[in-house]
């Protein structure tokens, strides 16, 4: 697997792949997606045709490098991942296609990030599986044309709304990734602590997934935190008071809300009376990047109700102030 990946940004990588699942069948939650994908790729084998480009979008942790994974491996071919930041010049984007093999997976993460001169080269790749080069200077400079395999581009973005529209049409299938619900999590819960060897109660399963922000990412880090402390008392199984001790050492609150979302909140309510307060003075006043807040943040805040966006800023919902027991002033 190592061969095939040019960069990867998450540090705990190694940790992280003994748990991403390597099939439709072991990826839990996400039904429609699934069901879609499973349709098209099959689609495509029955062709004998590389799969159409996918883009897939959502909040960050929900699933979508797991997914362009699950794409390579149900399609039998390879992936290479890489990053939108990481392609910095025109030359490292082609260096990339042209090392492609036929029906090769090439993931992007954050493509959103693409700056607009490499964006341009994915245009006649994605279309015609060619790329145009430059070689020469001044008035020798001539463009050639090479071309590519038939290849699937996969790409991920936390930030539909940056995604130029040339780029988005040429996608022919585009995914969203929505927040967990309960029983999922808890799925996804159990087969963490099976991978780890660790078991955990069921109010204590029950419990964590609650507080995991809907995300598996979240759920699986919380986990690895939870039985730290249990190991830490020589507890061979996770307990519900353990799980709460842990989550409350962490700052994570009842509703997996953390300290960012807290500054959030209580940033609204308590320097903008409630609001409405645009983003940017919101994340200058608590000392957070807008991007971090919008990306991260406000999804979920938003899915739970306890802000609204309105065209003259934020607003901390009635569900907010009652969930700090705070009386709201008029
Ligand atoms: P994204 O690319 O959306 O940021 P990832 O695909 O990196 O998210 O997922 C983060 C982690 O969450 C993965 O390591 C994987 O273990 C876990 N995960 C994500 N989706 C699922 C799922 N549907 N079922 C089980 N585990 C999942």
């Amino acid at each position: 697997m190592d061969r095939d990946i040019l960069d990867v940004e998450e540090h705990d990588e190694d940790e992280e792949s003994q748990l991403r699942p390597h099939s439709f069948e072991q990826y839990i939650g996400q039904e429609d997606l699934k069901k879609n994908l499973k349709v098209f790729v099959t689609a495509a084998k029955m062709r004998d045709e590389s799969l159409d480009h996918v883009l897939l979008y959502g909040p960050p942790g929900l699933g979508k490098t797991t997914m362009s994974m699950i794409i390579a491996n149900e399609m039998g071919t390879h992936i290479r991942v890489t990053s939108g930041p990481s392609i910095d010049k025109t030359g490292d984007l082609v260096a990339i296609l042209t090392a492609l093999e036929p029906g090769d997976v090439l993931f992007i993460d954050e493509i959103h990030r693409l700056n607009k001169v490499v964006e341009e080269v994915l245009y006649p790749a994605m279309e015609d599986y060619c790329v145009d080069v430059i070689i020469g200077k001044d008035q020798s400079a001539r463009s050639i044309r090479i071309d590519l395999p038939p290849f699937t581009l996969v790409g991920a973005t936390t930030r539909m709304g940056d995604i130029s529209a040339p780029l988005r049409d040429r996608f022919g299938i585009i995914g969203k990734l929505d927040y967990y619900k309960d029983d999922e999590l808890q799925e996804i819960i159990s087969r963490t602590s099976k991978v780890y060897g660790m078991d955990i109660a069921d109010d204590a399963r029950s419990e964590l997934a609650k507080r995991s922000r809907g995300t598996p990412r979240i759920a699986n880090r919380l986990f690895r935190r939870v039985r730290d402390f249990s190991m830490f008392y020589g507890e061979k199984v996770i307990s519900l008071e353990r799980t709460k001790e842990a989550l409350d050492n962490l700052k994570v609150d009842d509703l997996g809300l953390d300290h960012v979302d807290h500054k959030y909140l209580l940033g609204i309510i308590e320097r903008y009376r409630g609001g409405p307060v645009g983003l940017n003075a919101l994340a200058a006043s608590i000392g957070e990047e807008p991007n971090t807040l919008e990306d991260v943040c406000e999804p979920y805040l938003l899915q739970k109700g306890l802000i609204r966006r309105t065209a003259k800023g934020r607003v901390a919902t009635d569900l907010a102030y009652r969930h700090f027991h705070i009386e709201r002033e008029f």
